[in-house]
């Protein structure tokens, strides 16, 4: 079994956050093999479809392009702007990882 490095493991908590508030359920996270490529997978139920992505080195880049999926484009709840992920543009409101406390992340919304 592999194991995440701290880094990485908290990334992919902020990750699991996230994507847990958008609605989205039934989380899953997986690899294919003990050693390298690991190949990472990720799945989740949202808006009545099943998503998984696969492929990945390492565990947070699945769950980042599964939250990507889920969460780049959508609407807003608090100011219903579009909304991007991993990147900020003029005119949408984006969802960015910064620092909660002095040991984990969060994705916060850029209209907060
Ligand atoms: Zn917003």
């Amino acid at each position: 079994m592999t194991e995440l490095p701290p880094l990485h493991f908290r990334h992919a908590v902020a990750l699991t956050d996230l994507i847990g508030r958008t609605g989205a359920t039934d989380l899953e996270l997986g690899y294919l093999s003990d050693t390298e490529p690991y190949g990472w997978w990720a799945k989740a139920n949202y808006a009545g479809r099943r998503l998984y992505v696969e492929h990945h080195a390492v565990a947070d880049l699945a769950l980042v392009d599964l939250a990507r999926r889920i969460v780049d484009g959508g609407t807003c709840l608090r100011c219903e702007r579009t909304v991007t992920f991993g990147y900020t543009r003029d005119g949408y409101c984006s969802r960015t990882l910064t620092m909660r406390d002095d040991e984990y992340f969060e994705y916060v919304r850029s209209c907060e």
